[in-house]
């Protein structure tokens, strides 16, 4: 049977990477909601829109649309704001340092959980975020919580930047992962913490290949 499974954890513990391969070998869809919250705080950028200027965000997230369009070229789903594909900009340490703010907005939750909920009703979806088996959808059938040394998750994350020709010095990114951790477990609304019934996974020593390999197995049984 086709099930939903929740991949939740701190920022860099390899996620996304995990999640994307485990969606491909069960041929799953795989929904990125941190990409929804990077976009939204792209869009927030990009606009000038102030985060305590509450009629500001309202009108700003009425006209902002993401999708999620599959580049058969890359062999994967790219993030679109608006129609344009901002793959590459949300990515970048700028929009990094401001998502942790943004996402923390109520109303900013609200309208990405909305979407999250529709996107995930298909079944046979692997979805990753901070909150997907606590409030996006707390009846999943596998709930993983993911974890790593914070130290690994900065060079992780420093070697990911470099590849892509972003040159940020280590303190930094521990300083945006500390920062980042510390915002998303500390919100009010659905803070980023291990569902009760979430089974703990940390990466810290483990190959990408393997981390895979034990959440299909976990989804198999
Ligand atoms: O997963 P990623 O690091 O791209 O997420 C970027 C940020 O978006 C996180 O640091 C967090 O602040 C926010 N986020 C969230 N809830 C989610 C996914 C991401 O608050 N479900």
């Amino acid at each position: 049977d086709r099930i939903i499974i929740a991949i939740d954890g701190y920022s860099s513990c390899g996620k996304s990477t995990t999640a994307k391969q485990v969606a491909a070998e069960l041929e799953y869809a795989y929904i990125d909601t941190g990409a929804m919250y990077r976009a939204v705080t792209l869009y927030f950028l990009q606009n000038h829109i102030l985060l305590t200027d509450s009629r500001a965000i309202q009108d700003a997230l009425e006209h902002i649309h993401i999708e999620f369009n599959y580049n058969s070229v890359k062999g994967c789903n790219e993030t679109y704001l608006n129609g344009l594909n901002v793959e590459e900009e949300i990515r970048k340490q700028y929009v990094a340092n401001s998502v942790s703010e943004v996402s923390a907005i109520p109303e900013v939750r609200r309208a990405m959980v909305t979407q999250q909920q529709m996107m995930g009703n298909k079944r046979g979806v692997v979805m990753d975020g901070r909150d997907i088996g606590t409030h996006v959808f707390p009846k999943a059938e596998l709930k993983i919580f993911m974890n790593a040394d914070p130290i690994i998750r900065a060079q992780r994350r420093q070697l990911e930047l470099r590849e892509k020709g972003e040159i940020v010095e280590l303190e930094d990114i521990i300083g945006n992962i500390k920062k980042r951790d510390y915002l998303d477990t500390t919100r009010i609304e659905s803070p980023l913490r291990r569902a009760d019934d979430a089974q703990l996974l940390d990466t810290s020593f483990l190959a990408i290949h393997e981390q895979v390999t034990w959440v299909v197995a976990q989804a198999r049984t």
